[in-house]
Parts: C-alpha cells; sequence; structure tokens
C-alpha cells in the first residue's frame, strides 16, 4: 500500500452556503500545487482533501511539501490507508508506525469512526489497537494523559487511515476565494510580506513594480522579480506588472517642492497600480505600509496617498512591529533576498526633511505644475507583464 495525504481543512468548514465553492477552489488549488510531483489522485470528501499518488513515480516528498504551502488546510496528515478490518488496522500500524513507537517511552492510540458500520467504537478501537501495541513493544508504555507518541486511527467511507502525529498547515483561506487585489512590490522586507498575509485570506494576487531605470540598476529589477517568484510559494503563479517610473520621477524633481517628492511619486504609483489593477479585475491594493515605520508611514501621509484612489487599499502590517514582519520574512524565505542592497526608487531623490503631516489641498498645490494625467499614460505604455510561477530558475 503507498503513503496517502489526508489534510484536514480549516476555517472553511464553517463557511455556511460557500463552502462548496470554498472546497471546490481548495481541491483545484491542491491539484494544481502536487501535479509538478507525478500522477496524483485528488478528492475531497468528509472536510478532509484526500492526495493519494497513482504510480510508483510520484515524488511523495515533493509534493508532501508543498502541501505544507497551500492556504486552507490547517493539519496535514501522511497515512497508510488499508482494510477496514481491525487486524489490518494492526498489523498497518506495526508496519508503519513500529519503528517510530520503539523511539518512544510513553503511547497512545486516538480513534476516529466516521463510518458507524465499523463494529467497534472509537474508544473500543483505541483499546484494542493499543492493548496490541503494548504487548508488542513492551519498552513503550501506554499514557493517555500525556504521551510522547500518538497513533491515530480514522475509519473513514474508503478505508481505514493510520497516522503518526498531524504537521500543521498552512492556515487561512483558498487562495481565489477572497477576490483579486494588486500588491505595490517593492525590493524591500514589508511589500512581500503583505503579498504573503492576503494571499494568506484568500486573495488572489498580482504585483506591480516601479523601476527607474537607470537610477535604478537591473539588478534592482532581478531581485523584486526573484522576491515574487519566492512569494508564489504560496501565492501560486502570479503577473508582475513592471512600470517604466523613470519620467516621472524626473518630473516630480524638476517641478515640485523637495519636501513632497515621496509623497507625490507615492501618489502616482496608488494611482497606476489602481488602473492597472482594474483593467486586471482587481478590487483592492495592497502595500507593506507600517504606521510611524517612515515619514511617508503617517496617517495623514496615508490619507493624501490613498486619496488618488477609490478602491480599498489593504494594509496588513499597519500594526505590527518590525520583529514580528521580519519573523514572518524569515519563515516564508524572501528575508535573504529582501535585505540585499540593491536600490528601491525609494530611495532616489528622497527629501531631506519629508513633510509628516500633509493636507490634500498642499498635495495639490505642489503637483500644479505636473500634467499628471500625461505621465500617467506614458507610464502605462511602459507596463511590461511577467508571469511568476515557483518552478522558474531563479532570478539572482
Ligand atoms: P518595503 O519594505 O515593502 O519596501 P518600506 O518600509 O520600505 O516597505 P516604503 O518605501 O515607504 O516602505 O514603501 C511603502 C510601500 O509602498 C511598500 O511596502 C510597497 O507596498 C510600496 N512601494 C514602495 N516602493 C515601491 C516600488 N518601487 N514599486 C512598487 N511598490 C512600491
Ligand atoms: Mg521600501
Amino acid at each position: 500500500m503507498r503513503e496517502i495525504f489526508l489534510l484536514k481543512l480549516g476555517e472553511i468548514v464553517l463557511k455556511g452556503a460557500n463552502k462548496r465553492q470554498f472546497e471546490d477552489k481548495l481541491r483545484q488549488n491542491v491539484r494544481r500545487r502536487v501535479k509538478a510531483y507525478g500522477n496524483f489522485d485528488v478528492y475531497l470528501m468528509q472536510s478532509t482533501v484526500y492526495v493519494e499518488p497513482m504510480d510508483d513515480d510520484a515524488d511523495v516528498d515533493g509534493a508532501w511539501d508543498a502541501c505544507h504551502t497551500i492556504f486552507g488546510l490547517v493539519r496535514l496528515c501522511r497515512c497508510r490507508a488499508c482494510e477496514k478490518d481491525i487486524d489490518k488496522i494492526y498489523d498497518t500500524i506495526e508496519e508503519y508506525l513500529g519503528d517510530d513507537l520503539d523511539c518512544a517511552a510513553t503511547f497512545k492510540v486516538e480513534s476516529k469512526r466516521s463510518d458507524k458500520r465499523f463494529p467497534l467504537n472509537s474508544i473500543e478501537i483505541s483499546q484494542e489497537i493499543g492493548g496490541r501495541l503494548a504487548e508488542a513493544h513492551p519498552n513503550c508504555k501506554v499514557d493517555v494523559r500525556k504521551p510522547e507518541y500518538t497513533v491515530y486511527v480514522e475509519v473513514r467511507d474508503l478505508a481505514a487511515y493510520v497516522h503518526g502525529p498531524a504537521e500543521a498547515g498552512a492556515g487561512g483561506l483558498p487562495t481565489g476565494v477572497g477576490g483579486r487585489a494588486m500588491c505595490l512590490l517593492s525590493g524591500g522586507i514589508d511589500s512581500p510580506v503583505a503579498a504573503y498575509m492576503m494571499a494568506k485570506r484568500g486573495v488572489e494576487v498580482e504585483c506591480v513594480h516601479f523601476f527607474s531605470y537607470p537610477y535604478t540598476s537591473q539588478l534592482a529589477k532581478d531581485k523584486v522579480m526573484e522576491l515574487a517568484r519566492l512569494v508564489t510559494r504560496y501565492c501560486g503563479r502570479m503577473t508582475v506588472n513592471i512600470v517604466g517610473f523613470t519620467q516621472i520621477q524626473e518630473a516630480i524633481r524638476d517641478n515640485c517642492p523637495e519636501e513632497f517628492f515621496t509623497l507625490i511619486m507615492r501618489r502616482f504609483m496608488m494611482e497606476i497600480s489602481q488602473r492597472i489593477g482594474k483593467e486586471d479585475g482587481c478590487g483592492a491594493l495592497i502595500t507593506g505600509e507600517n504606521l510611524g515605520q517612515v515619514a511617508s508611514q503617517t496617517m495623514q501621509a496615508m490619507q493624501v496617498t490613498g486619496a488618488v484612489v477609490d478602491i480599498p487599499v489593504f494594509m496588513p502590517l499597519i500594526g505590527m512591529d518590525k520583529e514580528e514582519i521580519v519573523t514572518i520574512a524569515r519563515k516564508i524565505g524572501t528575508m535573504e533576498t529582501s535585505v540585499l542592497p540593491y536600490e528601491d526608487c525609494c530611495t532616489v531623490f528622497t527629501p531631506k526633511h519629508p513633510k509628516t503631516k500633509p493636507t490634500i489641498g498642499q498635495l495639490i498645490n505642489a503637483e500644479r505644475k505636473l500634467d499628471r494625467e500625461a505621465l500617467i499614460a506614458q507610464a502605462l505604455e511602459t507596463v511590461e507583464k511577467i508571469t511568476v510561477k515557483y518552478d522558474d530558475a531563479p532570478y539572482l
């Protein structure tokens, strides 16, 4: 018998009328994700996604790793299936988990019988199997309170499944059930984490990056593409829009008061991102902003940058400490790339004394010499759309 994965659903079991749609999406996401590792059958029953390798060539370890990054799953169990017969269940446990039991000092058996036609109930299954295992492994004692190792038996519709302790899934909601949003992706630590966090809430993420060649280098662009690729490990394949920002930055430098440079630039970024996003069906923007972190991240600054758009702006990091953000960046594997020293366009023409409490009136005045519409139209002409997926070659 081959191994099989039972992937347990999280919050989505609670979602009432939408449950069906959520489950379909999750099944599709799992199917798409494990396909790269061979021929797997993926089906959903009893609030569980089953992933079953269909031949011996399937890369079961690769698929198992990939399942840890799929949103909507809380617990992952790597099992062996067997016939619904108490002797077969016992033999399968011996063969599959016997070595683990020999390494533990104490154990218990936890059973769940969802097929009520099985002659023993859950407690009886645990007692029967626990008794036999205790006899066969005299060095491993039963301890039902705080066991070192737990053997799980699940008697379900199609078969019985045995496994050791479950592993944690990625949590969240299946990517795609929460609509689509455009993430403003820079080369920093924060925005990749912001993209990850919204994908975790079921949002399908698309990215936009503003690029000021020759003020910023090709390496800076590659760094952002690499960050996008790393995030696709969780978000699934995504589109990155690269927008030429040089002319806008030069126009700002030549025509606007220095203290407003960053704010004016960010207003252009927001407006252009919304235009590209709306064309692609995005209902919100995502940024990595964090209250108080830099001068452009005060309430007043966010008001003037948010004023140029009419869709919601999600800022999932707004109330977090840098330490908390860094912990997530490390976990999702973006940190090392984020700290590479290639400059982002935000660091070109930064004002010495940026305005921290701006008003909309001041911004409109500061921008009066600019032909906003023409500058935006020109930037939109430069958009390059690149599709990124995790198994692409690294960009750096
Ligand atoms: P990050 O670590 O994400 O770069 P930050 O702390 O450096 O954030 P800012 O430079 O003020 O903050 O940028 C705030 C947000 O604006 C970023 O999180 C990102 O969403 C967006 N942003 C900044 N620069 C760019 C860029 N070149 N292209 C696209 N979005 C950008
Ligand atoms: Mg930045």
